[in-house]
């Protein structure tokens, strides 16, 4: 049994934009599933790739649309990253370029704007200056590693497409030889450490989101059951499209939306 009989000992994963919320307004079923999943003595975090936002933003922004979170359940791209720093290189020097707030990065290593031992990217915008960014290449040119908050090529916002991290990763990448490390979804490292945060084996965690490769497909090849809504950015096409790509996977579940949820982990975890 993959599941352990304790209901502490299993969780849920929730993507958040597109599966409980669409532009923060709340989508149907979302705040009983999530009073549900708490009341089971389940185990729940939000897992979310928004570099614009803090852990505590976030949380009061959900709280807002009517959806019950605690910030210590809500697991950024940044929280990640500086999870991941601490183990890497805790007490080292962190070179930081991001658009968003850096604090949930929290702390346990230095950041410094000269001689880094590892750059850090995160969200891109106005902080991505010709500057900023010729000094990460100088960094990358010297042979320091970079790790990625996420991969990300484009967002859409009101007024148009707007160019993402991973559009200048690729480049720097290209130019320097440098391999990056990439922490949020769909990189096995982000799922993985999300896992660590809630006390959890990955195969105890069924991760629920709308993107059929970022969310669910990532999720399932880091050893979660992977739950698809037919909401936010759901496409039929793409779920057509993944029956024959490299993951060589489709979803274990597919459901209309997160108010599903309840009724479909009773069957899969045998819980009355
Ligand atoms: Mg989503």
């Amino acid at each position: 049994m993959a599941f352990g009989r304790d209901r502490r000992e299993r969780g849920v994963l929730f993507d958040i934009d597109g599966v409980l919320v669409t532009s923060w307004e709340p989508l149907p079923g979302g705040a009983e599933t999530l009073a549900w999943v708490r009341e089971q003595g389940v185990r729940r975090a939000f897992l979310t790739n928004t570099t614009s936002k803090t852990a505590a933003q976030i949380a009061q922004a959900l709280g807002a649309a009517g959806l019950d979170v605690d910030v210590s359940e809500i697991v950024t791209a940044a929280r990640l990253t500086g999870e991941y720093l601490r183990t890497r290189y805790g007490g080292r020097r962190v070179h930081v370029l991001t658009d968003g707030p850096e604090d949930d990065l929290g702390d346990g290593f230095e950041t410094v704007d000269a001689d880094p031992d590892v750059v850090v990217l995160g969200g891109a915008g106005p902080a991505f200056t010709h500057d900023a960014l010729s000094r990460v290449f100088e960094f990358l040119l010297a042979g320091v590693p970079v790790v990625a908050m996420h991969r990300s090529m484009a967002w859409a916002t009101a007024q148009g497409q707007r160019i993402d991290t991973g559009l200048y990763l690729e480049g720097l990448c290209r130019a320097t030889g440098v391999t990056p490390t990439v922490i949020g979804k769909p990189s096995p490292v982000g799922f993985r450490t999300a896992a660590d945060l809630m006390g959890l084996d990955p195969s105890a965690v069924v991760m629920v989101g709308d993107d059929v490769r970022a969310d669910v497909l990532a999720g399932q090849v880091a050893g979660m059951r992977g739950v698809l809504v037919r909401t936010g950015k759901f496409r039929q096409a793409a779920l057509d499209a993944v029956e024959s790509d490299e993951f060589g996977l489709v979803p274990d579940y597919v459901v209309d939306g997160v108010g599903d949820l309840p009724g479909l982990l009773m069957r899969v975890w045998g819980l009355t």
